[in-house]
């Protein structure tokens, strides 16, 4: 496999979706897929409204889901020029214990099907209809977290993949390719599957869809799909070439644990590359993470009246046991 020398990009970063109700998103995340809650913060582009962040034990990229909950926003629908399904990776003999799991929290689910030669998942739907999927194989050597409630054997290692229904799949897969250091390693039918890295977490499927609309943004969908990049100087020659390409990248914004820049690619999908410091300890102790109310400085002075409108959120794992 043929990788260019010096990579701005390596894999997935995070993933940010839109939910309704934070409660049970939490409840969610949390209880039924065992999820580290890592951050509580606010958006911060409108600070009324929680960032909630879920992802491995310390947060890493390539295991960060994150979701801004606008309480009784509608619904979204999936289709193209969206992210459509988040995959998570678990290992290969887990399967019955997250049939029975699902079954047991009364999470519908499909029944297991195989893609791509002998890859084996199951997919199903959180509470507001956002896409998922369990992929079950034995090639991903990073460590579960749990909060003990979920054995460790079983417990979620991070993404797998995230995949994008695209309308101009050609043009994707070029800027993935061109300039995003993205190699296309399988594909099968209309699924084509491109990796930065060769490693669960970090593989991007597009999807050509033979009929479907164009996705609409709401509860149960992604917002964007953040890439990672080794440090702000491979970002900003990740941003050059970006620009090159007249997908008129932002300038670098200090999101707290990354800097970010944002654009849309051809297809539709807003996408995003993040530096992967300083991470998510950098306000609180690493063994604390999610606990307390996480805010941006420039929010700090408003904290009375946050912690007032915003809903109590608590971690409820006894009732998923
Ligand atoms: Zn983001």
């Amino acid at each position: 496999m043929y990788y260019p020398m010096k990579r701005n990009i390596t894999g997935i970063h995070h993933i940010t979706a839109l939910a309704s109700d934070p409660a049970k998103n939490l409840d969610f995340y949390t209880g039924v897929l065992g999820l580290r809650f890592i951050k509580k913060t606010v958006n911060f582009d409108a600070p009324d409204v929680y960032h909630l962040y879920y992802g491995d034990e310390a947060g890493s990229p390539g295991s960060i889901l994150t979701f801004f909950p606008y309480e009784g926003i509608r619904r979204g629908s999936h289709g193209k020029g969206l992210v459509n399904t988040t995959t998570f990776s678990v290992p290969l003999d887990s399967i019955g214990f997250w049939e029975e799991r699902l079954k047991r929290f009364g999470v519908p689910h499909k029944d297991a099907q195989e893609r791509l030669g002998n890859e084996v998942f199951i997919y199903f739907e959180d509470p507001d209809g956002l896409g998922l999927e369990l992929v079950f194989n034995e090639h991903d050597p990073r460590p579960g977290f749990t909060y003990g409630h979920i054995p460790a054997e079983h417990a979620i290692r991070g993404f797998f993949s995230a995949e994008i229904w695209a309308g101009g799949y050609e043009r994707t897969a070029a800027l993935l390719t061109n300039q995003m250091d993205h190699v296309l390693i399988a594909e099968q039918g209309n699924r084509f599957r491109f990796a930065a890295t060769d490693a669960p977490g970090n593989y991007i499927d597009i999807l050509v869809p033979n009929a479907s609309g164009n996705g609409m943004s709401g509860a149960g969908t992604i917002h964007h799909l953040a890439f990672s990049t080794p440090d702000e100087e491979t970002q900003l020659i990740a941003r050059r070439r970006i620009a090159e390409r007249m997908l008129n990248p932002t300038p670098v914004i200090d999101r707290q644990y990354f800097k970010s820049i944002y654009f849309r690619e051809p297809s539709g999908v807003l996408f995003e590359v993040a530096t992967e410091a300083p991470g998510f300890a950098v306000d609180e102790p690493a063994e604390s993470l999610g606990e307390g109310l996480m805010l941006p400085p420039r929010y700090e002075p408003f904290r009375p009246q946050l912690e007032k409108s915003l809903p109590a959120l608590k971690l409820n794992l006894e009732a998923y046991q």
